[in-house]
């Protein structure tokens, strides 16, 4: 079983900070780490390779330094990593990158199942898998949180939903999308994060050549919409006093409220 798994390095940090001036994020002093629900990923695409014979091969689009999020994967016991680097995937937005982790995919070629988080904790739009998915015309589950069984052709998961789950048979090949209830991830091993700083894990670093893309199709050039101005909402609050007993009070609370159509 051939398993692609697809990991983002993200800030490692829940809270966006940008420069008022600018309206850059501010990288700095922010340590990096793999995608929280991407471990999970990792961690069941490793379970499955263990319980049937396979291969796991992480990839990720990224700065070259995105290189130690798939050295930690390979850590936890991912087999290979691919990194698609390149000065022409900058700026990409979702579906620029999901059409560039698409192609790469086809240039892997032969795989049952692509697995990723159902969101990164930065871009937060839980748009890539499924785009690289319909890319890819790959039948898709999201929000899994079980992966019941993998037959010969199909594989059957639970998705979770607000008020209870769904059970699903898929056909393979496709492409589930994860949440962190799917399992618990393991640490990564010592010795192979020591190979892949001596530079010994199988990693390659492909360019838009690579992929046979155009430097048009990618990055800013080829992304369909663009950034016009980034900002933190102000915050505003204006607070009212009331005055009297808790009667009198409430009673004018009730009417403010039904002023402004709250109530
Ligand atoms: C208009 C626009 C302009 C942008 N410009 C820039 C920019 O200049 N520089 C920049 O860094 N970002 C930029 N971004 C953000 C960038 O497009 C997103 O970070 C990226 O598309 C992933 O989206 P997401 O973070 O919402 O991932 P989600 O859809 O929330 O991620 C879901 C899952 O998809 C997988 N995944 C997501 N991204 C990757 C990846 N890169 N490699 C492998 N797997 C992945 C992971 O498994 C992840 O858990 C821009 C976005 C927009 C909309």
């Amino acid at each position: 079983m051939r398993i692609i798994v697809l990991v983002k390095q993200v800030p490692n940090t829940t809270e966006v900070k940008l420069d008022p001036k600018t309206g850059n994020l501010i990288r700095e002093g922010v340590e990096s780490i793999v995608n929280p629900d991407d471990r999970h990923a990792i961690e069941a695409a490793v379970r499955l390779k263990q319980d049937r014979k396979g291969k796991v091969i992480v990839l990720s689009m990224g700065p070259p330094q995105a290189i130690d999020a798939i050295s930690e994967a390979i850590g936890m016991g991912a087999d290979e990593g691919i990194l698609l680097a390149d000065r022409a995937f900058a700026g990409a937005d979702t579906w620029a990158t999901s059409s560039t982790l698409g192609k790469a995919i086809e240039r892997i070629g032969e795989y049952d199942l692509v697995m990723c988080g159902r969101q990164a904790i930065d871009g937060d739009t839980a748009q890539i898998g499924p785009q690289v998915a319909d890319y890819l015309k790959l039948p898709q589950v999201t929000y899994v949180f079980d992966i019941e069984e993998i037959k010969e052709k199909s594989v059957i998961v639970k998705r979770r939903l607000e008020d209870g789950f769904e059970r699903i048979e898929c056909e393979l090949p496709a492409l589930l999308t994860v949440i962190g209830e799917l399992n618990k991830p393991r640490y990564p091993r010592i010795d192979r994060l020591i190979d892949s700083c001596r530079e010994k894990a199988p990693i390659k670093i492909w360019n838009a050549a690579d992929i046979g893309v155009q430097t048009k199709d990618v990055g800013l050039e080829g992304s369909l919409t663009h950034v016009i101005k980034t900002f933190a909402p102000k915050l505003q609050r204006q607070s009212e006093m009331l005055q009297g007993d808790a009667k009198t009070s409430v009673k004018s609370l009730m009417g403010k409220l039904r002023e402004k159509r709250l109530i």
